[in-house]
């Protein structure tokens, strides 16, 4: 991995002097307007916002069991595939590797970066296959993704699989464990290896379990010369200030507290409906699933699914996936919205 790209430079776009500004400085090197827009609560929004605001890149080292020199705040975990695509992925030379079915933006990103994708597919019975994954990974892979819990299969991987991994693939490649769902798996985090392992990256979300999807923001956990090349590409201003004001809200003390209400109300109703749908007729399995949806296979997905539409349910078709030809992704939502799924299923079974 090139960590220098000296053909990179920074942007200059937050001036040190700016950052260090305090009260009574007169703030005239970005162009903004010295007057704040007019309607309530707009005080603050002529301003840009800070590029990697302190304090949340404090909250989240410590929420993910980090420092902030490993923290990288992006616009959703989205950007920073993104950012880990363009920053080591040269065009036509380089590529990465993802174990299919999977998340699909890993491929997406390399796609419009011109980068490889090699696909070492998930076992027969929906577990990852490390064996596969490592023989996979070439000269010219710099990226390989795993995807814990796995986005639309919820199977999780461990973390001495996850250091197995990593080891293999020691100065070859870095392993960007994806944990977008960790918290509905409650399992320890891979950021923990990154202290013993250089080549390990960790993705996380608050557009899950924190009820954030709408403020998109995303964190890179990874080691600090990572997330400083990272640092030197990324956009100016990624996080508008009202997202960075949601962020620190949903992670202070009472959001901390609803959030578990939130993740514990989902793993009590993603039993109730794993076990209710697995007795819809019509329906052949329900995947095990340590994230906040499941994957179900139907026998007949296409009609299941029109009917879940025509009742105002919307779900996604995930019949294109390898291996999930036959199978729904359902979200966990209320209780009285998942009602409303097993309503119109079982209705459909018996029409
Ligand atoms: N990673 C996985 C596995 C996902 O399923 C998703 C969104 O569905 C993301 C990343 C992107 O999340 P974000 O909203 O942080 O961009």
């Amino acid at each position: 991995l090139d960590l220098a790209r000296p053909d990179i430079r920074e942007m200059q776009a937050y001036s040190s002097a700016r950052m260090e500004a305090s009260g009574g400085t007169v703030l005239l090197n970005a162009n903004e307007s010295a007057r704040p827009p007019s309607f309530p609560g707009g005080d603050g929004l002529n301003r840009y916002p800070d590029p990697q605001p302190r304090a949340l890149v404090e909250t989240l080292a410590e929420l993910y069991g980090s420092t902030p020199d490993r923290v990288l705040v992006t616009r959703g975990s989205d950007e920073a595939i993104d950012l880990l695509t363009r920053a080591f992925c040269r065009a036509g030379q380089d590529g990465i590797v993802i174990s299919p079915p999977t998340f699909g933006m890993y491929a997406v990103c390399a796609r419009i970066q011109g980068a490889a994708v090699v696909e070492a597919p998930l076992a027969a019975d929906g577990s990852l296959d490390a064996d596969t994954l490592v023989a996979a990974a070439g000269p010219s892979t710099k990226l390989v993704y795993l995807c814990s819990p796995n986005n639309p299969t919820g199977n999780l991987v461990g973390l001495g699989t996850i250091e197995r991994i990593a080891t293999a693939l020691a100065g070859r490649a870095l392993l960007v464990v994806d944990e977008a769902y960790a918290e509905f798996a409650g399992t320890p985090s891979a950021t923990q290896l990154i202290d013993a392992h250089e080549n390990v990256a960790v993705l996380r979300t608050l557009s899950k379990a924190w009820s954030l999807a709408g403020a998109r923001v995303g964190t890179l956990v990874a080691r600090a010369e990572v997330i400083g090349l990272l640092r030197r590409i990324i956009p100016p201003y990624p996080l508008p200030s009202p997202c960075v004001d949601a962020a620190l809200a949903a992670l202070g003390y009472e959001g901390r507290r609803v959030q578990r209400h939130h993740v514990h109300e989902v793993l009590n109703e993603r039993a109730r409906m794993a076990a209710a749908l697995a007795t819809v007729p019509g329906v052949r399995e329900v995947l095990p699933s340590h994230a906040n949806f499941l994957a179900v296979r139907f026998a007949d997905p296409a009609g299941a699914y029109q009917r879940l539409l025509s009742a105002g349910v919307v779900v996604r078709d995930i019949t294109k996936y390898p291996g999930l030809g036959d199978a729904l992704r359902i979200t966990i939502g209320t209780g009285n919205e998942n009602d409303r799924v097993l309503a119109v299923l079982r209705a459909g079974a018996s029409a």
